[in-house]
């Protein structure tokens, strides 16, 4: 039996509030004997205002925030317990829950141009602030307090504290699957770096609105093996302001999942972690394929309904001598012809004990360009971030940072 920490003690009686849709919230302002509209004005504090703590939740009197208090409800956002900045502005944390486990949460000021070719609005505006700075060097404009000269911002978000995959290649599988985060403790990651980056979102909490804000589900975890929480979590990011137009989740392949989500009435943009190119590759270096092969996933993708512009986005990690030779390339493409699809490069980002190598720079340019030639759009992700292994598949918790690194003293 594990042993009874204060901090498991604390949070086996806490009911966090943040995750709670309105129906919830209704149900415990019911409990309270409170109005109906208590819980509208719950929602505000915990979604546009996005309290800290009950105590800041001023429309309610005093007498009901004690109430609340006394029956164990808390906020219950996850705590930045540290956090670390790359050269190029990107910035790591790492999330306390209440049980005191910790994930990883990564802020990208400007994105990482994950987002370009697949027709969402993040793309297009992406791809047109891309051609401007090419053709007329426009710097983009630096708002107040925004020192960092973004306009707009891509949050990597975890769903759980480990994973049980065991990608071959990343660096999160080492860990294992410690356990599932709530709908709240996904979700109340992208609120804990909104009040720490003061970004305002709508008539929201903030001293600006700087941008545009996005959202990636590719942080640690499988998000497809924490269904339910994760789709709560998509709807609380929308009461929160965020369209899940915005929002991309990521997966490494779960096919009943895929078939699942291709159901869901509001979903996020989709990206299947591709990676090989052929089922035995990706049997090597994604076991995950024994379970539900390539050609399993494509059939599964086809079920989900596309947009007009809306296009199906494969992950490819490139790793050397693996998946990275023209064969490789050749085969991809036979795989997505006639499909609306788009494919994200991304070099492997190396990480402690895992043994691959990074592709050869002229590998990766040929790779590219072979997809392009053979009428797939393609793009080359911007490794960010990677001195401070806040890149793909680098996470796995601050502490293993090398100690040259410079650590932002957080609260
Ligand atoms: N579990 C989900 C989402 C998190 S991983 C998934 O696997 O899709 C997000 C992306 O990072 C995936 O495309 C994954 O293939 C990639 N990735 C993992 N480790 C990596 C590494 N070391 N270098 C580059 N990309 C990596
Ligand atoms: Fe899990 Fe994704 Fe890493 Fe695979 S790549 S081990 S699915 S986090």
């Amino acid at each position: 039996m594990e042993p009874l920490t204060i901090e498991t003690a604390r949070a086996a009686q806490a009911k966090p509030l943040f995750g709670m849709l309105s129906e919830e919230l209704r149900a415990v302002a019911a409990f309270l004997g409170l109005a109906k509209y208590r819980a509208a004005q719950l929602a505000d504090a915990l979604y546009k205002q996005r309290v800290n703590s009950l105590d800041e939740i001023t429309t309610l009197p005093v007498e009901v925030r004690e109430r609340l208090t006394a029956e164990g409800y808390t906020v219950g956002l996850p705590q930045i317990a540290q956090s670390t900045r790359s050269i190029d502005g990107t910035e790591r944390y790492l999330m306390r829950m209440d049980d005191g486990e910790t994930v990883e949460t990564v802020w990208m000021p400007n994105g990482d141009g994950g987002e370009r070719g697949d027709g969402s609005e993040a793309a297009a505006e992406e791809e047109a602030e891309e051609s401007v700075a090419v053709t007329r060097e426009i710097q983009i404009p630096v708002a107040n307090d925004n020192q960092d000269g973004y306009k707009r911002a891509t949050i990597c978000i975890s769903s759980q504290v480990g994973c049980a995959v065991n990608c071959q290649f990343c660096l999160t599988a080492t860990l294992g699957m410690k356990r599932n985060l709530t709908a709240g403790e996904i979700a109340g990651q992208v609120a804990a770096v909104l009040n720490r980056q003061r970004v305002r979102i709508g008539s929201g909490r903030g001293v600006e609105t700087p941008s545009r804000i996005n959202l990636v589900f590719m942080g640690m975890g499988e998000p497809f093996l924490n269904y339910d929480a994760f789709i709560q979590a998509m709807h609380v990011l929308r009461a929160m302001g965020i369209p899940e137009s915005r929002m991309t989740v990521s997966t490494s392949g779960i096919e009943p999942a895929i078939r699942r989500f291709a159901n869901e009435p509001i979903r996020p943009k989709l990206a299947l972690s591709l990676n090989a190119s052929n089922d035995a590759v990706r049997q090597r270096i994604m076991p995950v394929t024994r379970k539900w092969n390539i050609a399993a996933l494509l059939d599964a993708l086809h079920s989900i309904p596309l947009g007009k512009r809306e296009y199906v986005t494969f992950e490819y990690v490139l790793l050397g001598g693996v998946n990275d030779q023209p064969q490789h390339a050749r085969e991809v493409l036979a795989l997505l012809a006639g499909m609306k699809a788009k494919v994200n490069l991304i070099v492997w980002n190396p990480g402690p004990g895992i043994d691959f190598r990074e592709p050869a720079p002229a590998d990766v340019a040929v790779f590219h360009r072979m997809l392009i030639d053979g009428g797939i759009p393609t793009f080359t992700r911007k490794p960010r971030g990677r001195d401070i292994y806040a890149a793909c598949g680098q996470l796995k918790r601050t502490v293993d940072t090398p100690a040259a690194l410079v650590e932002i003293a957080t609260s």
